[in-house]
Order: C-alpha cells, then structure tokens, then sequence
C-alpha cells in the first residue's frame, strides 16, 4: 500500500546510503578537500555538467570532484533540508549573511531596483544600504503597515520601476514581531513582472521556519534561513540557507562555487544531526513560549507584550498570522516599566535564562535590542519601529517552563 512518510519520518535517514560507508548507520564526515576520479573521462563529465557546459543525462550518476563544489555531507543536508519547506533544492552556507549576500549579489545588478521590508536584520540592512548601494543597486523599503496600493506607487515614484528585480521581505521581524503578508509581496512582485523578467521574491523565514510556516507554499520564489538558530538550534555553529525551484538554486549555487562560500562538511555534519530533532525542539520551544506570553501578560510591571500569540483578533497582522503562519513561535520582545535602567537591572538578574544575542537554540536567551542588536539603527527609525529603551527580547529555549516563568518572575521582583 501507498504510504508517503512525513518529515520527520525521513530526517534521519533522507538522501543517506549507508552502504556506500561501510553500513555506517550515520553519515561519516567527509573531511576531504577533493575525491578521486574514476577515469580522466569521468572527470571531464562532472566538470562539463558542474559548470553548466551542458545538463545532466537522466540517468547520469554524477561524482564528487571538490568540496567547494560538492561534498557527501552537503548533498545530504541539502536533500533533507528541501522536505520541510518542499522544495526542488536547496543551498547551504558558511552564515546566514553569505546565503543573504549571494542571493542578493545574484539576482540584482547594477541599475536595479530592490524593495525590502523594514525593519530587517542589521546584517542584511548593511549589506544592502553600504554594499548594494556602493554597486549602484537602487533600494527602497516599506513598512509593515503599508498597503499594496502605497507600495506600488511608492515603486512608480522612483522612475526605475522597469528594474524592479528582487522583492526581499522578512517576517516577522525582528525584534518586534510585525507580519508582512507574503501573498500581498507575490501580487506586487507580479505587477511589475513581464514575459522577459519575472521579479523574484525571497523571504527570510529564520524567524517562522521550517516547522511554523512555508514561504515556497504562499508564493515565494526562494526561503532564507540562518540555520545557526532554529535549524542548528544548540548555539555552537553558523550556517544559512537558501531554498526554492531548480532554476534559481541553480544560479545560487553557481555564484556559491566562486565566491567560495558552502558550509564544510563539519558544520553539515552538525546540522544533519540537529535536524533530527528539529521539529521536537520547536514544538517545545512554542509551547514554552505561550506559556511564558501568558504569564507576561499579567505582570503589572510588563507594559506591552509582542508575541503572535497574544495579537488582538481584530488586527491586519492577526489575518495575517492566520493564513501564514501554523504556531505563535518562541520569540517574545515585552516592554518593562521604566527604561534602560529597569531593562538592565531585569537582564542582570536572570538566573537560568543566558543574556546572549542569536536565537533558536535549546536554552532561552534574552538581550536589549535597543542597545545590542539593533544598535546600529537610526533613533529616528529605531522609535518608528518601537524598539525603544525599555524593550527585551527572549528566545524561549526546551527548559521547563516553570522553571523560565520562575527566573522571569524573580529577576521583575528584583527590579522593582
Ligand atoms: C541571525 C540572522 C541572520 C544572519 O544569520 P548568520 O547566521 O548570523 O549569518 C539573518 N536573518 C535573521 C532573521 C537572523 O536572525
């Protein structure tokens, strides 16, 4: 009988011979800079289809040649990676920023026109307003509260419409939790494409992904991931990924080979092992987030919570959730009574919960984004976002959570 195996089934298995390493029932790691040819005839046909001198036979098998090219632990991690986000293929990098960069520096030129969502990762920000700009790339942004239609005309309004080439979002953002409708981004993406040129849509789903939403599935043409949080999830590697059909995986990995930067076999090694239990983490770590919400939620000293489980259901932004977006996450921002001194005071007295930047990972973190992450941020535009001085941002980890409502209750007690 025909019986198709989930996810999480096939995690710990997908895309892996073990008769091809000695019944090894884990993948060894390669730690090999090239491999063998076979025959010099061999080699000439993995080169030929490597660098697209012509494509692949149906039933070619094709070899390793380097592990700048390919490696046995990429290829792995890449085939496992696809079935969470069902996607064709995927490409997988030293960071999270090297998968943004290289999907930015392909598919833009100079003379192009990006639009991308604010507020956005810091990395990303600089990489587009210092570097891209530097290129001659045009950009613009928008907030997550404009409309469709305040966007399109935005896009007239710099007379270089016709250039539009990358639409570039990521929701929710970070640190406020604001939701940018991705269907909205496709509808806008196909307003300014023609026969010759299709706009393509690339969604930062580091926040959301892999187990809480499917960009690929609402129209996206390519996922991002910094796969040091969620994906590697035990804050000891930096790794990125980028996800999406043949075509465009394609020309991400092509550029990849030059600029040299695939994640090693190492770090693969490490993710392969973590995706195994990628979906119990999550499912813990949104399960301990809501009980955390919850219990914010009732402190007289906590003025406003940011969770997506604690949205009012009247909102934009809870249709939103509702249509993109299958668990509130774990990441929670909360602003304290008070400023900078109180955020500090509450943060110096954690216990259990580790005062660290990043996210993701198995243990809860917290940090002041006004003054650390985002600290780069205009004021100007650091106010408009509502990363203000009395902001905290927790990334809930698989504790208990007794144990994480205990430290959170005692370090408020502390503080006031
Ligand atoms: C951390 C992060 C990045 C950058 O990833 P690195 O792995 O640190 O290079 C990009 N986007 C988001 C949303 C992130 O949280």
């Amino acid at each position: 009988m025909e019986h198709k195996l989930q996810p999480e089934s096939l995690m710990m298995s997908h895309g892996y011979k073990p008769e091809l390493s000695e019944g090894a029932i884990k993948a060894p790691i390669f730690q090999t800079s090239t491999f063998a040819f076979k025959s010099a005839e061999a080699g000439k046909a993995f080169f030929e289809v490597a660098y697209g001198l012509r494509q692949k036979d149906q039933d070619e098998e094709l070899g390793l040649i380097y592990s700048r090219i390919n490696n046995p632990n990429l290829e792995i991690l890449e085939n496992r990676l696809c079935l969470w986000d069902k996607s064709d293929d995927s490409a997988v990098f030293e960071s999270g920023m090297s998968a943004i960069s290289t999907v930015l520096l392909e598919f833009l030129n100079p003379g192009d026109l990006l639009l991308y969502s604010s507020p956005t990762y810091g990395g990303t920000d600089h990489f587009i307003n210092y570097f891209l700009k530097k290129i001659g790339v045009q950009t613009i942004s928008f907030r997550p509260d404009q409309s469709k239609e305040e966007i399109i005309e935005m896009i007239k309004g710099t007379n270089n419409s016709a250039n539009l080439s990358t639409i570039y979002i990521e929701t929710p953002s970070n640190p406020t939790n604001d939701l940018i409708d991705i269907v909205m981004c496709r509808e806008i993406a196909d307003y300014f494409s023609t026969d010759e040129k299709r706009v393509v849509l690339a969604v930062d789903n580091t926040y959301m992904g892999p187990m809480w939403s499917s960009p690929l599935q609402h129209g996206a043409d390519l996922v991002i991931y910094s796969a040091t949080k969620y994906i590697g999830g035990h804050s000891d590697l930096i790794a990125g990924a980028v996800l999406g059909n043949f075509e465009l995986i394609k020309r991400v990995k092509t550029l990849r080979t030059f600029l040299g930067n695939m994640a090693s076999p190492h770090t693969c090694w490490l993710l392969l092992r973590s995706l195994e239990t990628l979906k119990v983490r999550m499912e813990q770590q949104t399960k301990n987030a809501q009980e955390v919400a919850l219990f914010l939620e009732k402190r007289p000293n906590v003025k406003k919570i940011m969770f997506l489980g604690s949205l009012k259901k009247d909102t934009k932004a809870y249709s939103i959730y509702k249509k993109q977006y299958s668990a509130p996450g774990a990441m929670i921002s909360f602003e304290i009574k008070g400023g900078e001194k109180e955020a500090f005071h509450f943060l110096n007295h954690l216990k259990l919960i580790k005062l660290a930047v990043s996210l993701g990972s198995t243990e809860s973190l917290a940090e002041h984004p006004a003054s650390m992450t985002h600290a780069g941020v205009d004021p100007e535009v650091k106010a408009q976002m509502g990363i203000s001085d009395s902001l905290v941002r927790l990334s809930i980890g698989v504790e208990n959570s007794q144990d994480l409502i205990w430290d959170i209750k005692q370090a408020l007690e502390a503080t006031y």
